[in-house]
């Protein structure tokens, strides 16, 4: 084990699973035994779980977390002619479920302070939007990094202009906002179960917040072909995306550990910043006190990128750069529209950020000696 511990790496998935793996052998030895590999007895359960965790009413899990914002999007019949707004600076997945059902994603310009939408740009985007004779339909406001989005500002105009808020909570699964639990906001919450992810799995896995029941009734039917009451029943054209029970059954084990995982990781954000949070070059995260990041990422602005990326690679330290393009300007994405007030932060921040090594086991000492290569 001590080649782990000596190489710097930028996600440990090998610590959590060395300290729970007589638990995960067994949970998938359960599995094995049953044999019900498809909606079996731990996906329910788990579904249990992550509505007491989030203290939303409704949890169904699915197959990945971009199938769930199309499930979102389907429960909710967008397709073309609706605008559905997102933001520039993201992955490719937020913009991708609205494209894939005909409808158009609209790019947003994000704040720099939380690499969240910019309220003031998602205003303009309406105009424009209405202007395009496109109907302002959902915006999904997307977590980035683990920082959940300024919800109530956000809500305030969604409900005025009677659009629907679908959050992206992919990368801020376990974050906090004003004392409520990502999930438990928005019309519908979305989050993935990727490896990567704070809570991930070992393959894919998402899941759906609501607390809506005629929302959730939907979406359960689409995630199994548009099912009706009765088993040969299709009252709707859906998908088939189920979270395989073998991933519930891994999830339930990450699950109880994901607590203590999330105050580690928020310890190791906090004495990264300490240590870099006086450089006139960089700008280390800085919350509002009633958010709580996940934590998926700890991320930089910096103004020499390059370099500080040689010197870490130099020392065998990685880094990444998340992300190195906006959506509006790669070539899958460059035909949808933008607001018209530009994207300027998005694009300054393409150029500028960089994400050092973030997991809930990474040491002080790890810590101190990648901010001394930087430092120096
Ligand atoms: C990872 C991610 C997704 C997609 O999740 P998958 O499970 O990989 O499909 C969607 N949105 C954001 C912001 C993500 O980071």
């Amino acid at each position: 084990m001590s080649e782990y511990t000596e190489k710097t790496k930028f996600i440990d998935l090998v610590t959590q699973q060395d300290r729970i793996r007589p638990n995960l052998e067994e949970a998938i030895k359960k599995v094995l035994d049953h044999g019900q590999y498809v909606m079996g007895p731990e996906v329910k359960e788990f579904e249990d779980e992550l509505r007491t965790f989030t203290g939303s009413k409704f949890a169904l899990t699915c197959a990945n977390g971009t199938d769930a914002l199309t499930l979102a999007l389907m429960a909710w019949n967008i397709g073309p002619g609706d605008a559905v707004f997102v933001p520039a600076f993201t992955y490719v997945a937020t913009a991708e479920a609205p494209a894939q059902l005909g409808a158009t994603p609209f790019f947003v310009d994000v704040n720099e302070h939380d690499f969240n939408i910019n309220i003031e740009s998602f205003k303009q985007a309406i105009i424009d939007a209405k202007n395009m004779n496109l109907r302002p339909s959902v915006i999904i406001s997307v977590d980035l990094f683990g920082y959940p989005s300024d919800f109530d500002m956000i809500k305030k105009i969604s409900l005025d202009e009677n659009i629907k808020l679908l959050i992206d909570g992919a990368q801020s699964f376990g974050g906090e906002y004003k004392n409520k639990r990502v999930g438990s906001m928005g019309d519908i919450t979305t989050t993935s179960f990727f490896p990567a992810k704070p809570l991930g799995c070992y393959g894919d896995g998402g899941a759906i917040f609501t607390d809506d029941d005629e929302l959730a009734d939907k979406i359960d039917s689409i995630r199994l072909h548009g099912k009706g009451n009765q088993k040969y029943d299709n009252i709707r054209i859906g998908l088939n995306s189920r979270l395989d029970t073998l991933q519930a059954a891994i999830l339930i084990e990450k699950l109880k550990i994901f607590p203590e995982e999330l105050e580690l990781r928020a310890k190791v954000s906090d004495t990264y910043s300490r240590k870099l949070e006086n450089l006139n070059y960089l700008k280390v995260p800085k919350l509002q006190d009633h958010v709580k990041s996940a934590w998926a990422q700890y991320t930089l602005i910096v103004q020499n990128r390059n370099e500080i990326i040689d010197k870490l690679q130099s020392k065998d330290i990685p880094s990444v750069i998340y992300y190195p393009k906006t959506l509006d300007t790669q070539d899958g994405y460059k035909k949808f529209p933008s607001v018209s007030s530009g994207l300027d932060v998005s694009h300054y921040l393409m150029d500028s950020v960089m994400s050092l090594p973030m997991h809930p086991y990474l040491s002080e000492e790890k810590i101190e000696e990648i901010t001394q290569v930087i430092i120096n």
